[in-house]
């Protein structure tokens, strides 16, 4: 009997037809379904398709008079057994050299590697059962779960749902082979402009680029100010300070953590070219106003909108609210590649030339180098995975919108008693929620207790960024980004957050809110 934590089982064709055979409802069947609720994955490998499918049909032969299952084709048959179960692409490894006697079973195995090294092919074949380690009984199969960790983001139920257009469009450009500016950029961009309302795309290698891109675009020569928050993640001003630019840091609201407008005014100067607003943890800055400003001092808008791609402002979307915008494609953002991208917006067509030029090493034609650029471009392949993302965005941002409803219900109570600060979403604003950021005191204690209990939390971002080293400078500390970078606490967020996990969230969340109450602090115990 084989006891352990595996995080993947692939069903091979015996075990796989097993499961059909004895139907939903049956003990199989149950401890799949509850693994799966812990987070196994559980895969039928594609390339034992035609021998699933003889099964299926001899199956349902000798089944012929019973009743049931004779209504069904033995391909919609095996489709209904097997819901919920990921098929496994064969890759051409699983072939190559492979002289086994039975060339499936040595197939499985690599395929099984490839899953990762807590994977194991379960079988009722035994012959295979003889060759030991990944393949194991299904009558042995019995597995002491533990209590898994609650994922920050999970990235693998996105994954398991849009496998197939993934995997379609990423061997496409395998085929295809133009894996620099193939087709699929231009029509993610065009896809892009469209969700975003923006007249123009361009697709770039990160958000980090898309922002110096962009400050390239506007020609931000030594010495220029951009007035920005420094509550926010480095590249915001890093970019600005590698073309020799000086950030110029406003304070933040409070309640929103985004540029405090009514300081705008007195940042500006005589070196002042451009405000750099974030629309942090997914909800828009408060454009409107910081355009109006930009006018009067004729300024350029830039939006930093790495978390916000997919939130909306009055009904309009970000990253079409300004002159500029910028968003990222990193792994972990509301919409992520799997790798580095960004994407720069404009509604002006001559920034849009500069942005394309800009991305290419300044190129106008091959080799005719007319502006100094970057090598900024973003690969084919992310452009494919970020087309199979985005078909389901809209749906998972309203997923977010629902986590985020949740916890609200979940810690109103912690709210009401001042324990805890939740996030408040102007009115007029929708957050594309990156991040569900609450505040709270004695934060680090509150995050110690919650990573105890399995819960994992982030820290966005524990110092303004006159703090960091890199960028230290003279200007004046902003108290209110100094409080937020003390008190925040990210929980998990994803549109894959299902009631129950958040509920032991939200308990984890009160339990360490009530034992670092009944502890006094340190000071306090100083004091008495
Ligand atoms: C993620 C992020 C960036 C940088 O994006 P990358 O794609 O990681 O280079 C810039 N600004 C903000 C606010 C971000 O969150």
């Amino acid at each position: 009997m084989t006891t352990s934590s595996p995080n993947h089982l692939l069903l091979d064709a015996s075990a796989a037809s097993a499961l059909c055979n004895q139907g939903t409802g049956s003990e199989l069947d149950g401890l799949l379904k509850s693994l799966q609720e812990k987070d196994v994955r559980v895969w039928c490998y594609a390339g034992e398709y035609s021998d699933l499918l003889s099964r299926s049909k001899a199956l349902m032969e000798s089944a012929a008079s019973s009743e049931g299952l004779s209504a069904l084709t033995p391909r919609q048959h095996l489709g209904q057994s097997l819901a919920g179960v990921q098929w496994l692409s064969a890759l051409a490894g699983d072939l190559q050299g492979n002289d086994d006697p039975d060339p499936i079973a040595l197939a499985l195995t690599r395929a099984a590697t490839r899953l990762g090294s807590e994977a194991w092919v379960v079988t009722a074949d035994h012959s295979r059962l003889a060759r030991g380690a990944p393949f194991v009984s299904i009558h042995g199969l019995k597995i002491a779960q533990p209590d898994s960790q609650v994922a920050f983001i999970d990235l693998g139920a996105q994954q398991d749902r849009i496998r197939a257009e993934l995997e379609e469009g990423i061997h496409r450009v395998l085929h295809h082979g133009r894996y620099v500016m193939g087709e699929e950029i231009g029509r993610l961009e065009a896809q892009l402009a469209e969700t975003s309302g923006a007249a123009h795309c361009i697709c770039v290698s990160s958000g980090t680029d898309a922002l110096l891109a962009a400050l390239m675009a506007i020609d931000i020569k030594p010495g220029d100010e951009v007035i920005t928050s420094p509550f926010t993640f480095f590249a915001t001003a890093e970019t600005i300070v590698l073309l020799g630019g000086l950030p110029v840091y406003v304070d933040i609201d409070p309640e929103t953590f985004n540029l405090d407008p009514g300081g705008i005014e007195a940042a500006i100067g005589s070196r002042t070219r451009a405000i750099m607003p974030v629309s942090l943890y997914g909800q828009c800055a408060e454009m409107e106003e910081i355009n109006a400003i930009a006018r009067r001092y004729s300024l350029t808008v830039i939006e930093d909108a790495a978390q916000s791609f997919g939130a909306s402002f009055h009904g309009r979307r970000s990253c079409a609210l300004s002159d500029l915008a910028c968003t990222s494609f990193f792994p972990a953002k509301p919409l992520g590649a799997y790798g580095d991208g960004g994407a720069c917006f404009t509604q002006d067509a001559s920034l849009a030339d500069r942005l394309r030029q800009i991305r290419d090493h300044g190129q106008q034609g091959r080799y005719h180098h007319t502006a100094l650029g970057i090598n900024g471009r973003l690969d084919t392949i992310q452009a494919a995975v970020l087309t199979a993302k985005l078909k389901i965005f809209p749906d998972e941002l309203a997923a977010r919108q629902r986590v985020a409803e949740g916890y609200a219900e979940l810690l109103a109570d912690l709210q009401d008693a001042g324990r805890i600060t939740l996030p408040v979403v102007r009115p007029h604003n929708t957050s594309a929620w990156a991040q569900y950021t609450i505040r709270v005191a004695d934060r680090d204690e509150i995050q110690k207790s919650l990573s105890e209990q399995g819960v994992p939390s982030a820290v966005h971002y524990p110092a303004p960024l006159y703090d960091q080293p890199a960028l230290a400078h003279s200007g004046e500390d902003c108290p209110e980004s100094g409080r937020a970078a003390r008190e925040v606490l990210s929980l998990p967020m994803h549109p894959y957050l299902d009631e129950a996990t958040q509920v032991r969230v939200s308990q984890a969340l009160h339990d360490a809110i009530a034992s670092c109450a009944s502890a006094p602090s340190q000071s306090a115990a100083v004091e008495a």
